[in-house]
């Protein structure tokens, strides 16, 4: 019999081809990172049995206990969620990928302790693209600055960008944020001659819109692990 997280990671599946279809994109450009966040290792070994191996977790903390308590695995981690620096030396230990860049100081932190640990990091730089003052990520106009002082830190494999959109129904609200993001991802590519491919936004309210407008990375949690106890009306505390 098939799980109930193996129907949803289908139907959302389906729904990203649509979407990409719509604007002519090829939906292999488009990672589904599940977000387990909340969800127990049972629910995360359902997702890995569907095929997915990389999961988002947005608390260093809570990732760490499911790596240990997954170690026999090959399952991956993604860090997606705002970082203080003192849980770099967490992070650094078992993450693949994290993708919510914002501070320099975090930056040198994240290095030092990758560097000791003698591992490598995938990550993305958040951007503030809805402009909320209590929200994490740069401005979009700071973010070509700090990316040149990132690249200093050798066991940073910086890819791309990464959003949270405005937490709302209001869809020409979203693309809004969608287009910042698209902006940015130009300034970078017009002085750096290309690169910068990834681009993480969409979640399960919103990644439509987000594929619509470039998304290679939509991260997805309540569509495929069902609700949480903490709805994202607690936002934009993430
Ligand atoms: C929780 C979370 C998501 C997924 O949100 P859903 O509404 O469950 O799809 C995406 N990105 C970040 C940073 C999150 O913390």
């Amino acid at each position: 019999m098939t799980s109930t997280i193996a129907q949803n990671l289908a139907a959302v599946e389906r729904r990203i081809a649509d979407a990409a279809a719509r604007v002519g994109r090829d939906a292999g450009e488009v990672r589904l990172l599940p977000v387990s966040k909340t969800k127990p290792p049972a629910d995360i070994l359902e997702a890995r049995a569907a095929g997915y191996r990389r999961f988002g977790e947005n608390k260093a903390q809570e990732a760490h206990a499911k790596w240990l308590e997954l170690a026999e695995t090959d399952i991956e981690w993604a860090v997606i969620g705002h970082l203080q620096t003192n849980k770099a030396k967490l992070v650094a230990e078992f993450a693949t990928e994290f993708q919510a860049l914002s501070s320099l100081k975090l930056a040198a932190e994240l290095d030092k302790r990758l560097q000791a640990a003698g591992r490598r990091l995938q990550v993305l730089v958040q951007v503030n693209s809805s402009d909320e003052p209590q929200k994490f990520g740069l401005p979009s106009a700071e973010v070509l600055t700090f990316t040149r002082k990132i690249a200093a830190f050798d066991s940073l494999d910086v890819r791309g960008l990464m959003t949270l959109a405005l937490f709302t129904d209001d869809h020409d609200r979203i693309r809004a944020c969608f287009e910042v993001m698209q902006q940015t991802q130009r300034e970078l590519r017009d002085a750096d001659g290309g690169g910068w491919d990834e681009l993480s936004m969409g979640m399960s309210g919103d990644f439509e819109l987000a594929i619509e407008h470039g998304a290679t990375c939509v991260r997805v949690g309540q569509a495929i692990f069902g609700s949480r106890l903490d709805p994202n009306t607690y936002w934009p505390a993430g």
